[in-house]
């Protein structure tokens, strides 16, 4: 009889993990949706969707299709682009 009992609690507290932990990689999917559109879909004002600086901590925020960019991730990406350059990993195309 007690190992029936037993048994029981085993069966509910696994459904119980798998139900918890099925809840809370969904809620984390819908957490990372919502940041990946979170640059071009503007609640309120809008932010760098690389540094999430606000549009007033920076010189300038560009908009894309679907993201924002400013002018100081622009420097970054810029460096990158010119080291790899430098480094032969980009070749420039006429
Ligand atoms: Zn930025």
């Amino acid at each position: 009889m007690e190992s029936v009992g037993t048994r029981e609690l085993v069966v509910l507290l696994l459904l119980f993990l798998a139900v918890f932990f099925g809840v809370a990689i969904l809620i984390f999917m819908l957490v990372a949706i919502r940041r990946r559109q979170g640059g071009a879909r503007t609640v309120g004002a809008p932010i760098c969707s690389f540094c999430f600086k606000p549009g007033g901590q920076v010189k300038k925020l560009i908009a894309g299709p679907s993201a924002f960019i400013c002018n100081e991730c622009v420097i970054i990406c810029n460096e990158i682009v010119t080291n790899d350059r430098r480094a032969g990993s980009i070749v420039d195309f006429p």
